[in-house]
C-alpha cells in the first residue's frame, strides 16, 4: 500500500486525511493517507524522510508551502506563479511541486454558475490564498481585481505580479466602499470572519455599496456562514463559502498523486456529503 499525507503545524484539524481517505476508498486505491506534524524549519528533513520512508506524496498547509518551493525538483506552473507548493509527488526519488488552490477556487465558482473573465473583483487579503485566488482571476480574464489589505505594502508586492489586471489598495471603510460600487464579483480571502482566531469585520457598510447582483464569496468554511456570508445573503446576493475550493484542491491533488482522471463535479458532491452530513 502506497502512503500519502498532510505535513503542518497545526495539521490535527485537516480535513485532508477524510477527503483523501474517502476519495481512496470510492476510487478503490491502494494508498493511505495519513497526517504528520512538521514543525516550521522542518521543511527540508521532512522532504529526505518521505523519500526514504517511501511516501508517493503529500500535501502540505501551513508553515510549509513556500519553503518546499526551492526544495522540488519540477514545479508546476501554478506552483510557480504562486511561489508555493501544495501538492507534492515523489516519483523516482524526484520531487514534482503543483499547487491546487487556485484552480480550486476557479472550479468551485465554476460550480455555482460564477463567471469569471470580464468581471471587476473587490479582494480582501493579501496573503497566501489571496495570493493565489488573485493570480488565478488575472489569468483567467477578470477585468480589474482590486486587492484590499490591512498591511498595504503587501497588497503592493502581489499586485506587482500582474500590474495590468491587480491594483493594490488599502482596507480601510471607506475605500472597501468606494471599491464596492464598482464590483461584480466580492471575495473574503482575509481571515476575518474565521471561527477561533480569526476575528471580524469592524464595519460592513462596503456591502450596502455593492450592486446588487455581485456574488459574495468567502474562503472560509468554519463556520460554514460567516457573518459576511450571513449579510451578503440577507442583502440579496449570491453567496458561496470556502468549501468547494477545498474540495476541488483535494480532487486535484488525488489526480496528481494517483495519476487518474476524476469525475470532478460527482466527487465533489460525495465530498460535500461527507463534509456536511457526515455520510
Ligand atoms: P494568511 O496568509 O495568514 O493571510 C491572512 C490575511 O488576513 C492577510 O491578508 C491579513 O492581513 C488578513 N487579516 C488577518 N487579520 C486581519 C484583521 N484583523 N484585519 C484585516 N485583515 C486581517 O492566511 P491565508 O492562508 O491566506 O488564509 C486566509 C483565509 O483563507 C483563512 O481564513 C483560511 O482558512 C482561508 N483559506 C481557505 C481555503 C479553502 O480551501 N477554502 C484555502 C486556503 C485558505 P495582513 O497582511 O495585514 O496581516
Amino acid at each position: 500500500m502506497k502512503k500519502l499525507c498532510v505535513i503542518g503545524d497545526p495539521v490535527a484539524h485537516s480535513k485532508s486525511p477524510l477527503l483523501h481517505g474517502t476519495m481512496l476508498r470510492e476510487l478503490g486505491l491502494d494508498y493511505v493517507y495519513l497526517f504528520q506534524q512538521v514543525k516550521r524549519g522542518e521543511t527540508d528533513a521532512w522532504v529526505e524522510r518521505a523519500k526514504a520512508e517511501g511516501f508517493a506524496g503529500f500535501n502540505a498547509t501551513m508553515p510549509h508551502k513556500e519553503a518546499l518551493v526551492p526544495l522540488m525538483d519540477v514545479l508546476d506552473e501554478d506552483a510557480q506563479m504562486y511561489g508555493s507548493v501544495n501538492t507534492a509527488c515523489i516519483k523516482n526519488n524526484r520531487l514534482y511541486g503543483y499547487n491546487t488552490d487556485g484552480r480550486g477556487f476557479l472550479a468551485a465558482l465554476a460550480d455555482e454558475g460564477i463567471s469569471v473573465a470580464g468581471r471587476r473583483v473587490l479582494l480582501l487579503g493579501a496573503g497566501g490564498a489571496a495570493k493565489a485566488v488573485a493570480l488565478k482571476l488575472a489569468q483567467r480574464g477578470a477585468d480589474r481585481v482590486n486587492v484590499c489589505n490591512r498591511t498595504i505594502w503587501k497588497a503592493e508586492e502581489l499586485c506587482k505580479q500582474n500590474p495590468e489586471v491587480l491594483t493594490p489598495a488599502d482596507f480601510s471603510p471607506d475605500t472597501l466602499r468606494r471599491l464596492a460600487k464598482e464590483s461584480e464579483l466580492l471575495v473574503n480571502c482575509s481571515s476575518l470572519g474565521m471561527a477561533g482566531t480569526g476575528g471580524q469585520f469592524e464595519n460592513f457598510s462596503f456591502l450596502k455599496a455593492l450592486p446588487g447582483s455581485a456574488a459574495v464569496c468567502d474562503l472560509i468554511y468554519h463556520p460554514a456562514e460567516t457573518e459576511l456570508l450571513r449579510r451578503a445573503r440577507l442583502g440579496g446576493h449570491r453567496t458561496m463559502n470556502g468549501l468547494g475550493m477545498l474540495l476541488w484542491q483535494a480532487i486535484f491533488a488525488l489526480e496528481h498523486f494517483a495519476d487518474v482522471k476524476i469525475d470532478g463535479p460527482a466527487m465533489a458532491r460525495r465530498l460535500r456529503g461527507v463534509i456536511e452530513q457526515g455520510r
